[in-house]
């Protein structure tokens, strides 16, 4: 009798003991696995889009990057196995804002990094260790908690790293070359898969191809960007004449050397067309600098002056009176650099389901800009097109990527069109895309490549000499083409 109770409780223990030793794994792992982010979420079969809204176009998946880092080394990693053993083409999305289908493949894999950006400053350094999905504006709050700011990047703040580090971008900050200036080093997961660490002295050609690149090398993973302070800025404006506009700008950054922004808007209202211009400076001042917070200076006013324009001589008219008055009420108002740098696209973005905004830019050197000026006021108007709007930035030497649009000193001249979604409209915009391009190359400048495809193959090589070097590297770098998207369909074959 007492045997059988103790076999009894022994068997029971046993049970306990293997229970135990079961459930406690079991469970553990149930409750990872529930409270795990799950893997990329694929979307089969998608019709995707770019910043041009002309570029419908289905593709095989979009994939969309996992958050936490080693896991978007695996996923990413293994996408690029796969795609190189089903010879299906991957192409790479940042924020979709450049306009030729540079993040698109017909029938391939959408790459979409947005998620993958986690951010981690080392202050001390004055680096930003960035995810590539992160856009400027999750990054200009985060540095703006540690007095930190953006030290090269475009006039708005919607663009991804990955996406501004792929184009080169460059913005209002005189004096400096393009954002690849501030790339200290990145890594970027090749076409075997394979994760590699980039900068001027490891892979430095792959390192130089990349800045600027097109997503043509691989995926970049994550950057370490060079950062600066957050300062205050005083703002000054003046009214000049737009022939003038390199004179004036270079008397001013010499006298005032603490110049953190500038650029210049030339007039586009019909009324002595582009004989104005408007150039705004922002010099370091003294004073506390405040925290960011959310501003929106007038945007609705801003954004019904600015889009009254479109389609209207009337509304172009206004506007240039209304800017060229605004002049002396900005005049010595003081802004933190990052609240100058965080304002959207959306601010003044077309919403008219018949129209577009297509972006063109043009890249002159100093010398040549009253040429190029008086090029643009006689042929612009001999074609069917809007024209809302021409920004100047300048831009130093590029010594950094490989395909470089800015040889030498140059001023970027940015037109913003507002074009119907048609046929037609297309026609006419190519027509008129390609004449300026003949303009800029025969004044030894260069044009801007994430817009429109509208240049021919001899025009592009003829304003990237490097180009054809360029696709042959890319050949090498990726024998199985793994990386590709419409540019590259247009252009290298
Ligand atoms: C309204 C507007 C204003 C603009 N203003 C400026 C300006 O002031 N200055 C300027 O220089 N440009 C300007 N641009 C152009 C802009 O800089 C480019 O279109 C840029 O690519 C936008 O970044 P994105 O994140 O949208 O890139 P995307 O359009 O998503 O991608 C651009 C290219 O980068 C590649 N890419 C993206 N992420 C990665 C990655 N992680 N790894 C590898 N490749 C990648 C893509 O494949 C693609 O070829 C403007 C564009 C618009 C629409």
């Amino acid at each position: 009798m007492k045997l059988r109770l103790t076999t009894k409780r022994l068997v029971l223990a046993v049970f306990l003991i293997l229970g135990l030793l079961v459930i406690r794994p079991v469970t553990f792992l149930i409750y990872t696995y529930i409270k795990d982010p799950k893997a990329s979420k694929s979307l089969r079969s998608a019709v995707v889009n770019d910043a041009s809204q002309l570029n419908r176009t289905k593709v095989d998946t979009v994939v969309k990057a996992h958050k936490e880092i080693n896991r978007a080394i695996t996923q990413i990693s293994d996408l690029i196995k796969e795609a190189n053993a089903s010879g299906k083409k991957i192409s790479i999305a940042g924020a979709q804002h450049s306009m030729g289908g540079h993040t698109i493949y017909p029938g391939g894999i959408l790459l979409d990094m947005n998620s993958f950006n986690y951010m981690l400053l080392d202050s001390t350094a004055d680096v930003l260790n960035v995810g590539s999905g992160a856009l400027w504006n999750q990054i200009i709050p985060y540095l703006d908690q540690y007095g930190k700011s953006v030290a090269v990047m475009q006039s708005n703040n919607s663009f991804s790293v990955g996406g501004s580090i792929s184009v080169n971008c460059h913005g209002w900050q005189p004096n400096s070359p393009p954002i690849a200036s501030t790339v200290i080093s990145l890594r970027l997961i090749n076409a075997k898969g394979e994760v590699l660490s980039c900068s001027r002295t490891e892979n430095k050609e792959l390192f130089s191809l990349v800045l600027g690149g097109y997503g043509l090398f691989g995926v970049i993973l994550d950057v370490k960007l060079r950062v600066t302070d957050n300062k205050i800025y005083k703002a000054e404006q003046f009214v000049v004449k737009s022939a003038d506009y390199v004179r004036e700008f270079e008397q001013w950054m010499e006298k005032n050397p603490t110049t953190g922004l500038a650029f210049g808007r030339i007039n586009i209202n019909p009324d002595h067309f582009m004989e104005e211009a408007i150039l705004s400076t922002y010099v370091v001042t003294d004073g506390p600098v405040q925290k960011l917070h959310q501003k929106n200076t007038f945007a609705a006013i801003r954004r019904t002056v600015f889009r009254g324009s479109a389609n209207s001589e009337y509304g172009k008219n206004l506007r240039w009176k209304l800017e060229k008055s605004s002049v002396s009420l900005v005049d010595g108002k003081t802004f933190t650099r990052n609240e100058l740098l965080n304002e959207g696209v959306e601010v003044f973005q077309n919403t008219n389901q018949n129209y577009t905004d297509i972006l063109h830019e043009y890249f002159i050197p100093k010398a040549a800009v009253p040429e190029f000026i008086k090029a643009l006021q006689s042929t612009i108007p001999k074609y069917r097109v809007d024209l809302l709007n021409i920004t100047v930035r300048n831009v130093m030497t590029d010594k950094d990527s490989y395909l470089n649009y800015a040889h030498q000193e140059v001023f970027g001249f940015v037109m913003l069109f507002n074009q119907k979604r048609s046929k037609e409209a297309e026609a006419d915009m190519q027509a008129l895309t390609r004449k300026l391009i003949t303009i800029s190359i025969s004044l030894n400048g260069a044009y801007y490549l994430p817009y429109r495809l509208h240049a021919t193959k001899e025009q592009l090589l003829k304003a990237y000499p490097q180009a054809s070097a360029f696709f042959e590297l890319k050949r090498k770098y990726d024998p199985t083409e793994a990386f590709s998207n419409s540019f590259y369909k247009v252009y290298a074959n």
